[in-house]
C-alpha cells in the first residue's frame, strides 16, 4: 500500500517559508501553525529566531521542484497499484481519518 500525502506547492513554499529556527536548542517554529510566544524569541532559552538559509521562498521552491521531478517517477509506478493520493492541505484530523479509512479497510 502506498499513501501519498500531496500538497499543493504554493502552500508548501508559504509553509516552508514561515519556519524559523533557534540557532541554540534548535526548537523549530512556524509563523504560521506554530509561533513563539513572544515574536522572534525561542520560548525555551529567549535566543532570537533566524531563518534557514535555504528556507527562502526561491530555494524552496527550487527544491520542490527538484523533490517533483525525483518522485514523479516513483508515482507513476505505483499508479494503478494498491497507490492512494491523499489531498494534504487539510486539518490533520481530517487526513488521518482519511488514512484511518483505507489502512482499516485492509485488516
Ligand atoms: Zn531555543
Amino acid at each position: 500500500m502506498v499513501i501519498h500525502l500531496a500538497t499543493p506547492i504554493s502552500v508548501l513554499v508559504e509553509r516552508i517559508s514561515a519556519r524559523r529556527q533557534c540557532p541554540k536548542c534548535g526548537k523549530i517554529y512556524n509563523l504560521l501553525f506554530h509561533p513563539p510566544k513572544k515574536k522572534g524569541v525561542c520560548d525555551l532559552d529567549g535566543t532570537g529566531l533566524i531563518r534557514r538559509a535555504d528556507d527562502t521562498v526561491e530555494i524552496v521552491r527550487e527544491r520542490l521542484n527538484s523533490y517533483e521531478h525525483l518522485t514523479a517517477p516513483v508515482i507513476a509506478h505505483y499508479a494503478g497499484t494498491d497507490y492512494h493520493p491523499i489531498p494534504a492541505n487539510r486539518p490533520p484530523s481530517e487526513v488521518f481519518r482519511d488514512i484511518e479509512g483505507i489502512v482499516k479497510s485492509r485488516i
